[in-house]
């Protein structure tokens, strides 16, 4: 969607959107196990009371499955589908017209949810909770409000950033998810199953280094997979081994983490420039030159995962793993003390 990490962006549009890979059943969502069995129950559960599915919260950073799973969620409920993001909903018509037109039992799918106007929330919350809204006719003193009925419908919100959602629009929905970073084992899978789906030949040393490099995260995955396949191609005898891998991370700047130049980028920047921190969130963005919140969303979630930058209450910090992955010395007694 439209939450794209910009190593996509840089690895170009050509494969989007990834549909073909897009797994469209439960059993082909691989990995997240308890997320997927607690799903699983809960799509029973409705369908056997013949009940839509309670409205379904997802957050987590971008490419880890979250509009994957709501398309999931519909076809597993036998259900229609209408998918939207926060910010091409303007006005209150915009949500009604909606909401007014839905299927019956359908699921929709809203993304960016953190980022609904407040008029649009509160409209959201009678409708979730009542199955209603409230349309408000004419102007001034002969204003009337109507209400409107609603078809039964699943609400699914997702959100990269789960603590900007406001606490009375989080608290409607009856079932929350996180999806967290993938681990190695389950992007092999993932990296074994496109690669069937596009018939790329690849070597399991090469699955190996795929599913270590791609960020803990499947959209990734498969850009890698689709670039390697063509450094494979053009370059190589068609298979994707070790030096196709090894020769194609290096054109395309990826070092063995998974980490890009703006990554190290962000790292050197704290690690020189700042001392190695700590440094706050707004100060380092306009000194890398990102947003706050491509910084937050996109590039801090996976290097504070993986151990090379830590947030503090005085700001963010470079880690001695951070430093390792500059190559350089590692942190003075004075900055040790921080943590
Ligand atoms: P999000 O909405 O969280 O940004 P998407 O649902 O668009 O992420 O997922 C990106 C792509 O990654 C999908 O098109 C799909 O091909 C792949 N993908 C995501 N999760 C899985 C999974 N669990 N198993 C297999 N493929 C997945």
């Amino acid at each position: 969607m439209s939450d794209e990490h910009p190593l996509d962006a840089r690895l170009g549009d050509d494969d989007l959107p990834d549909n073909a890979l897009r797994p469209r059943r439960l059993d082909e969502f691989l990995g997240q196990k308890e997320i997927k069995e607690n799903l699983r129950v809960f799509v029973v559960a409705a369908r056997e009371r013949e009940e839509s599915l309670d409205h379904v919260f997802l957050s987590g950073p971008p490419g880890l499955g979250k509009t994957t799973l709501a398309t999931i969620l519909a076809h597993e409920m036998g259900a229609d589908i209408r998918v939207t993001a926060a910010p091409a909903l303007e006005k209150p018509k915009d949500l009604a017209g909606i909401l007014t037109t839905l299927g019956d039992g359908s699921i929709f799918f809203i993304d960016e949810i953190h980022r609904l106007r407040p008029a649009l929330e509160e409209m959201l919350y009678v409708a979730m909770e009542d199955r209603e809204i409230d349309w408000v006719i004419g102007q001034g003193p002969s204003a009337r409000t109507l209400r409107v009925p609603l078809p039964r419908f699943t609400l699914v919100g997702a959100t990269t950033r789960p603590g900007s959602v406001a606490a009375p629009l989080f608290t409607r929905f009856g079932i929350t998810i996180r999806i967290d970073f993938y681990s190695p084992e389950e992007l092999s899978q993932i990296v074994r199953r496109s690669a069937g789906i596009l018939e790329v030949e690849l070597t399991e040393e090469a699955v190996d280094m795929l599913s270590r490099t791609c960020r803990g995260t499947p959209r990734i995955a498969n850009r890698l997979l689709r670039r390697m396949r063509d450094f494979a191609q053009v370059l190589g005898n068609g298979t994707v081994d070790r030096s196709i891998v090894t020769n194609g991370m290096s054109r395309l700047e990826i070092d063995q983490s998974g980490l890009e130049r703006q990554d190290r980028h962000i790292l050197r920047t704290i690690a020189e420039k700042f001392g190695g921190g700590p440094v706050g969130a707004e100060t380092l963005a306009i000194s890398v030159g990102e947003e706050i919140e491509s910084l937050e969303t996109f590039y801090e979630p996976f290097l504070i995962q993986q151990g090379f930058l830590q947030r503090t209450a005085r700001g963010r910090m470079i880690t001695e793993k951070g430093y390792g992955a500059l190559g350089r010395n590692t942190l003075d007694e004075e900055q040790r003390a921080l943590f």
